[in-house]
């Protein structure tokens, strides 16, 4: 008998134990559309990634390409429990991005997924709930620089631009919040595969935890800071992820990232992380490939 996953909840035995007790899958939203990076390669791979969990079931709205009507771009963030941007484009509708900003103050799940943290500089509320972002034109004017120093963040508001990377390289990364349920169970230090590390980074900063941050060094071109790139934010309420890692396909290849975009998915939608951490999770001394 092929039953639709979400009856199998109210399915029982005539003894009255439960046969089987199978959540539905978890909608969620991917966005995308226009990016200076190549999106129509990576979007599919975030899909896979989420639905692999076994938790998710994700659709994905395009939005017309870059200079297109934006008007028409209006995805029903309302149907779905969670939103990944993968979007770094032209500027929504007045309308989708009050709907937007509705969803997530709402107790609606968001996860901003790399160059989505350049998006928007002009929208408020967006960089609220991203904490921080880069490029843009960001500067002091859009916040504090944060990085990391000494066991806590710190929160530079010297003037300067916002967001810059050095050469894509390995990185370790370091966790920063080890009780929070994205990061329970992780190592404290693990390699990240290739990737850009983003730097400088800036906004209004509210209500925003550090879960982990990655040394860039000044060999790479980096800041000689510990600069945050896995980020956790409350806006209203709704949950943020930020994780300001993934450039390309291979950098999202890394178990770390797939590991931990499954997990902070999941907290952005529950509260809490019921996903387990893989084996085959990086460590200190070794990239694993998802
Ligand atoms: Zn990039």
């Amino acid at each position: 008998m092929n039953l639709p996953r979400c009856l199998l909840l109210s399915v029982t035995i005539a003894c009255g134990a439960i046969l089987s007790v199978q959540a539905a899958p978890i909608k969620v939203l991917i966005v995308d559309g226009q990016n200076n990076h190549n999106w129509k390669a990576t979007t599919p791979l975030l899909r896979t990634i989420l639905e692999s969990s076994g938790l998710f079931r994700v659709d994905v709205a395009t939005s017309p390409p870059q200079g297109g009507d934006m008007s028409s771009f209006q995805p029903e963030f309302s149907t779905y429990r969670g939103v990944v941007s993968n979007y770094n484009g032209d500027l929504w509708s007045a309308d989708t991005r009050k709907a937007f900003e509705i969803y997530v103050k709402n107790g609606g799940g968001f996860v901003s997924v790399h160059a989505a943290d350049n998006a928007f500089p002009e929208w408020e509320a967006y960089n609220e709930m991203i904490g921080v972002g880069g490029w843009g034109g960001r500067d002091e004017q859009s916040g504090p620089r944060l990085y990391w120093e000494d066991g806590e963040v710190v929160r530079d508001t010297s003037p300067g631009r916002g967001g810059s990377h050095g050469q894509q390289h390995v990185f370790l990364m370091t966790t920063r919040d080890a009780d929070h349920p994205i990061m329970k169970g992780l190592p404290e230090e693990w390699l990240h595969a290739q990737d850009e590390l983003y730097d400088r980074l800036r906004g209004p900063a509210l209500n925003l935890t550090v879960l982990a941050t990655a040394f860039s060094d000044p060999k790479t071109k980096g800041t000689g800071n510990h600069e945050p790139l896995l980020l956790a934010i409350q806006y209203g309420k709704g949950r943020v992820f930020h994780t300001a890692l993934g450039h390309d396909v291979a950098a999202m290849r890394c178990q770390g990232f797939a590991t931990t975009l499954q997990r902070g998915t999941e907290w952005v939608i529950t509260g809490d992380v019921t996903l387990p951490v893989p084996a085959n999770f990086p460590t200190a001394k070794e990239v694993r490939s998802w």
